[in-house]
Order: structure tokens, then C-alpha cells, then sequence
């Protein structure tokens, strides 16, 4: 049988970007070898590389090499070195935002899970996490707040005033929902969704059309919470969230509290996605939830697990191979739960294995099966 062929756009980036994705992309080979899967992988500079290689942090021919595949795969953007540029041609802003902007990724899906072996690794009191924290942030991602002109700093007679303006389309706040609708009919059928309905305008017409979703997923158990009682509730009672659904600015902040409890940032993976293009798969972008440490670049230390989840993310999402996508997910629990450890989740305990970034990659590797 003919191997089907993706085609994926890999842009590691900068800092510890290429290092982890060095691992991804053995993750991804290895998949290839197990699974009828091929990939046709096409590399590109991106951030703070691109800047210095090609003048610009999203040169042209790293769009075009997005544009003709199936999904973007993500290291990060950024650092020291480029700080001091004019804010739109700093990596983050210059590459990451006009890439969510160009190919319409209004879906950002995080999920936060606190692995069984790594509960030490939480800020929370272990009795809370403990058992299970494992919850889906579904953030709006190219509206609200962030997006709503006008958008400003003006001199009035009396000084400064600054504006941004919150605005969200009924039409935008129905397909995030029912991308979270959607995500919730494949894991615990809960959704909790977030707005600030006792204040805004905004959040009046969000919990309005979030209800008119819910109609077509009758399966689904839907509440609704103020974002101030859903940070507090997030730390109270952790384990009790599935699927949160929440605007822009929330799930930003929110997304953050939910990665701290999870306990670790190398281990969280992200994935932004486009519209659905008709057969349940989206065209995204997968990245680690972290940056790109600059602290420990160049070391060797970083952890890769973040990246090797967003490859089996993109698996699961964009190239509909959820075999392959189970198995790396597998094959990472498999190890933290045997004590591999990077530095970054790494404690004095018995049986546990601090390894290098290659190491950790080893040892996901050799814990990968097709069935
Ligand atoms: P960061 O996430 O890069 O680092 C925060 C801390 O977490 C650091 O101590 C770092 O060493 C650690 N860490 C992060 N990922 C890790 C991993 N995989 N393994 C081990 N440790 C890890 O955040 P920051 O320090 O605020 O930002 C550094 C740079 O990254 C900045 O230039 C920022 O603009 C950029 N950034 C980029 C993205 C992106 O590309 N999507 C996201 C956030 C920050």
C-alpha cells in the first residue's frame, strides 16, 4: 500500500526552538517508520533567525511554505538580541501574530495536564491535582480586545488617554463554540465557558450565542462562569474542569493559570486552528505553550516534550492520524512515568533520570509502538 504523504511546514525558530524540534521531527520519522504515514517536511527560518538570515521575522518564502502545506509545526520566536527593534518587527509580533492573522487561526486549543508522576511539579497542594487535573483551554484567538479598533494612545487636553475596544461578532463567538462544543464530545462532555456577563456587553452576547451552540450538542453539560470566579475556581477545585471555552483576553490569562497548575511549561503543547475544512481536520499551528528560554539555550537541557505533544496534536487535528498521535502521547507518559525527567521537572526522587534534551527524545522513541 502507497504511503499517504504530508506535507508540513517546520519553522523551529529561535532559542531552545531548534533543539526541541530536532526531537519532534525524530518523533515524526519514527511515526513514518510505524505507521503508513510519510512526511514531507520543508524548513524554513522564522523570528529572530529569519531577521538576521533574510531582514525579516516572516520572510516570504517561509509563507509560501506554509501556504503549501498541510500544517504549520512550531518551535518559538524571540530573545534578547532583538528586543530593542521596533515593536512590529520583533519576532514574536512580526511572525507569530500575521501567521494566526493570514491563514485565519481563530481556535487556540491548549490542554494542561498534570501527569500522575509529576504532581510535585504543581504550585497547587497536591490533594487538588492529584488524581487527575487534565483540562482543554479552547481560547478565542483573532478577536475580541487584542483585535477592536479603535486601538490607541491620543493626547487629550487633560493628557494621555489609551483605547482598545472589545468587540466580538455573533458569527465568531458560534464557531469557537462549537469548536469547543466539539472537542468536549471527545473527552469528559463538559464545558465550562468563561465571560464577564455581569459587566460587559461583550459577555451578554457570548453567554447568549454560547446557550443557541449548545442546543446542537445536547450531549454536552454546559455551565458558565465570571472570569474572576473561574480564576478562583481553577485553583479550588482543578479537577473538576474539562473543556473551558473562553474570549481572547480570559483565555489568556486563564490558559496561564491552567499550564501553572499543570505544573510545568516544557510539557504543555498548543496547537491554533483554522476553520474546518469540511472533514473534521483544520489547517493549524502547533507549538510549545513556553517560548524560547534563552536562559538555557544552547545547553542541551531543554525539554522537547512540549514539542513532540504539538507534533502528535498536529497528528491528531490537521493530518487526522490518531493512531500515530496516541502513540507519541503513549509513548511521553510512558516515560515521565518511567523517571525520565529533563532538568526542568527533574527532583531528587527514586528511580528518576535526569537527562539531556537528546536523552529525553531517547527515551520517548524507544517507548513508541504501532499498536
Ligand atoms: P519562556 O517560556 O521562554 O521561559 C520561561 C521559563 O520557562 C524559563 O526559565 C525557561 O527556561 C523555562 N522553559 C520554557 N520552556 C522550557 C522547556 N521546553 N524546557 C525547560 N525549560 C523551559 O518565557 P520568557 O522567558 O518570558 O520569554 C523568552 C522569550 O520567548 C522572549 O523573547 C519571549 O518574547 C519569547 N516567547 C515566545 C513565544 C512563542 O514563540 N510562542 C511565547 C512566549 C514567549
Amino acid at each position: 500500500m502507497e504511503k499517504q504523504v504530508h506535507r508540513v511546514a517546520v519553522l523551529p525558530g529561535d532559542g531552545i526552538g531548534p533543539e526541541v524540534m530536532f526531537q519532534a521531527l525524530r518523533v515524526l520519522d519514527k511515526v513514518s517508520s510505524l505507521f503508513e504515514i510519510n512526511f514531507e517536511f520543508d524548513q524554513q527560518p522564522v523570528g529572530g533567525a529569519a531577521i538576521d538570515e533574510l531582514g525579516t521575522p516572516l520572510p516570504e518564502v517561509t509563507l509560501k511554505a506554509c501556504e503549501q502545506s498541510d500544517a504549520i509545526l512550531f518551535g518559538s520566536v524571540g530573545g534578547p538580541k532583538w528586543e530593542n527593534l521596533p515593536p512590529d518587527e520583533q519576532p514574536e509580533r512580526g511572525a507569530l501574530l500575521p501567521l494566526r492573522k493570514h491563514f485565519g487561526l481563530f481556535a487556540n486549543l491548549r490542554p494542561s495536564v498534570c501527569f500522575p508522576s509529576l504532581v510535585h511539579a504543581s504550585p497547587v497542594r497536591r490533594d487538588l491535582v492529584e488524581g487527575g487535573f487534565d483540562v482543554l483551554c479552547v481560547r478565542e484567538l483573532t478577536g475580541g480586545i487584542y483585535f477592536g479598533a479603535p486601538k490607541e494612545i491620543r493626547e487629550e487636553e487633560n493628557g494621555k488617554v489609551a483605547i482598545d475596544t472589545m468587540v466580538y461578532h455573533q458569527s465568531e463567538i458560534e464557531r469557537i463554540a462549537h469548536v469547543a462544543f466539539n472537542a468536549a464530545m471527545t473527552r469528559g462532555k463538559k464545558l465550562t465557558s468563561i465571560d464577564k456577563a455581569n459587566v460587559l456587553r461583550n459577555g451578554i452576547l457570548w453567554r447568549e450565542t454560547v446557550e443557541l451552540v449548545a442546543a446542537d450538542y445536547p450531549d454536552v453539560q454546559l455551565d458558565h462562569l465570571y472570569v474572576d470566579n473561574a480564576a478562583m475556581q481553577l485553583i479550588r477545585r482543578p479537577r473538576e474542569f474539562d473543556v473551558v471555552l473562553a474570549p481572547n483576553l480570559f483565555g489568556d490569562i486563564l490558559s496561564d493559570e491552567m499550564a501553572m497548575i499543570a505544573g510545568s511549561l516544557g510539557m504543555l503543547a498548543s496547537s491554533s486552528l483554522g476553520e474546518n475544512k469540511g472533514n473534521g481536520l483544520y489547517y493549524g499551528m502547533y507549538e510549545p505553550s513556553g517560548g524560547s528560554a534563552p536562559d538555557i539555550a544552547g545547553e542541551g537541557i531543554a525539554n522537547p516534550c512540549a514539542q513532540i505533544l504539538s507534533a502528535a496534536l498536529m497528528l491528531r487535528y490537521s493530518l487526522g492520524c490518531h493512531q500515530a498521535a496516541d502513540s507519541i502521547d503513549n509513548a511521553v507518559r510512558a516515560a515521565i512515568d518511567d523517571g525520565m525527567r529533563t532538568s526542568d521537572i527533574f527532583t531528587e526522587e527514586p528511580n528518576t533520570h535526569k537527562l539531556t534534551t537528546s536523552q529525553m527524545g531517547d527515551s520517548i522513541l524507544e517507548r513508541m509502538t504501532s499498536s
